[in-house]
């Protein structure tokens, strides 16, 4: 079968397009042919040796497909059934054997396409704005990067349960999709200082939640633009990791929380799992939840794909078809 692999970490081109046996389901695990990969940012800290695995290894780790064949003692699908998984190497490929346990099935009124672009993104923007911090109407939360693949699906799912979202992005071309998202404001941060904006919009009170995926360039005015006692979420560093950080200025900026949270914890049990993957494809098939999917890719052109999500050319989500 084909598939990305990646033999040594590094750029784009350690993306390396190789024919490889289509693999064996041992017992718990169901062989999947893949229709759609989701191109996740996740995937570059991977290429790139920031997130340490064995090599070689088949990037990718959000996928949807048909069953193909089960292993041993699986009793959660069988042949023939629609899936979609998350959180497990090896999605950039034509099949994969994936944990019998770790899979959903798909609803039959969800395209396969879109169950692959929105497991993962989805159930991240539910645990954020249902478990992490659960938002409640009247609150306000700052989103940063709103018109990225879980920007758009946070500002939706928050805008849903009645916070008002000032989202950040960096173009107008964006700006427009996260006030179509649902998003009350717009700061433009690669023009206006957001800090002083956000402190603006909210009449000096600042935000109850910051949810920031951009880490490096956003995370110290972050914290400024929270209430005091407020919650910082950090849960990724699209521009890189954050530098060591010292508590103390948690009390200084107002008695502040903070939390690096990762879906993997969200989505511990089988009833965690089916409760946010139901939730995104309900909310997807009545037409509440919106995804974007103006990226679609060959499996070959995965070079493209991750040269265009890290040069922040992209909106919504990114797919690659085997
Ligand atoms: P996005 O589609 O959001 O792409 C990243 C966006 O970040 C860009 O479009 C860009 O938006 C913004 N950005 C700001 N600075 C940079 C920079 N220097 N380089 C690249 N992008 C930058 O990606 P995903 O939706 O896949 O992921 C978003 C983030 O969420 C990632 O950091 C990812 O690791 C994290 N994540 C965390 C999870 C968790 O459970 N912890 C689960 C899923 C994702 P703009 O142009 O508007 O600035």
């Amino acid at each position: 079968m084909k598939a990305i692999q990646i033999l040594q970490t590094g750029g784009p081109e350690a993306l390396t397009l190789s024919d490889i046996p289509v693999p064996v389901p041992k017992a718990g695990e169901a062989l999947v042919r893949i229709q759609a990969c989701g191109v996740n940012f996740i995937d570059i800290y991977y290429r790139e040796g920031r997130y340490k695995t064995a090599l070689p290894f088949v990037d990718g780790q959000e996928a949807a497909g048909m069953v193909e064949a089960v292993g041993e003692g699986v009793d959660e699908v069988k042949p023939g059934d629609r899936v979609a998984w998350c959180n497990i190497l090896g999605a950039y490929a034509e099949y994969a054997a994936v944990p019998a346990a770790k899979l959903v099935k798909v609803p039959d009124d969800v395209d396969l396409k879109l169950a692959a672009a929105a497991i993962l993104q989805g159930m991240t923007a539910h645990y954020l704005a249902h478990s992490t911090w659960p938002l409640k109407a009247g609150e306000t939360a700052l989103v940063h990067a709103a018109a990225g693949g879980v920007g758009l699906l946070l500002t939706q799912m928050a805008s849903a349960i009645g916070a008002r979202v000032i989202a950040t992005v960096s173009t107008e071309e964006k700006a427009k999709l996260a006030r179509e998202a649902g998003a009350a404001e717009v700061i433009l941060y690669t023009q206006a200082d957001f800090e002083a904006e956000t402190k603006r919009l909210t009449e000096g009170r600042g935000v109850d939640v910051v949810y920031d995926s951009v880490g490096k360039t956003t995370f110290d005015k972050s914290l400024n633009c929270l209430r005091p006692r407020g919650m910082m979420v950090l849960f990724g560093g699209s521009s890189g990791a954050v530098p060591p950080f010292d508590p103390i200025q948690l009390s200084v900026k107002g008695s502040l929380f903070l939390t690096r949270p990762t879906l993997g914890h969200y989505t511990l049990t089988r009833e965690d799992l089916a409760w946010r993957a139901g939730d995104v494809f309900r909310a997807i098939a009545k037409g509440r939840l919106k995804v974007r999917m103006e990226h679609t890719y060959p499996l070959a052109d995965a070079q493209r794909a991750h040269r265009d999500l890290e040069a922040r050319k992209t909106t919504g989500k990114l797919l690659l078809i085997p």
